[in-house]
């Protein structure tokens, strides 16, 4: 996928995955996490609980191996990455942050990461 589709998605699963987080975890560290995409950096920070930053770097990893060229909606994906339990729990966490940011815009982008 192109580098600016990259860079969506892993905006909006850091924001999903730090409001999740705070709401429903304790103990938070700041970590920062580096990501090589294409011959490109990303310089992340991280506001997460120790199981959330795992779970976070899980879903950078599969997105990073995605070999398609154009990005389906991961539902719709003919060759699934994700292990079964990591996408329900993803799938929870983008679920719960979009209700709770009530954003139209926000909705959009969860609209193309996982719905069908
Ligand atoms: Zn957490």
């Amino acid at each position: 996928m192109k580098i600016e589709k990259f860079n969506t998605e892993i905006d909006t699963l850091n924001s999903f995955f730090k409001t999740y987080c705070q709401d429903n975890h304790d103990r938070q560290e700041k970590r920062n996490l580096v990501l090589m995409y294409n011959d490109k950096i990303f310089d992340l920070e991280l506001s997460l609980c120790s199981q959330c930053y795992m779970d976070i770097k899980y879903c950078f990893d599969r997105l990073k191996q995605c070999p398609h060229e154009e990005k389906p909606k991961c539902r719709k994906c003919s060759n699934p990455c994700y292990e079964k339990n990591q996408w329900k729990n993803t799938a929870k966490v983008m679920r719960y942050s979009a209700v709770k940011l009530k954003l139209v815009e926000v909705k959009k982008r969860v609209k193309s990461f996982f719905t069908n």
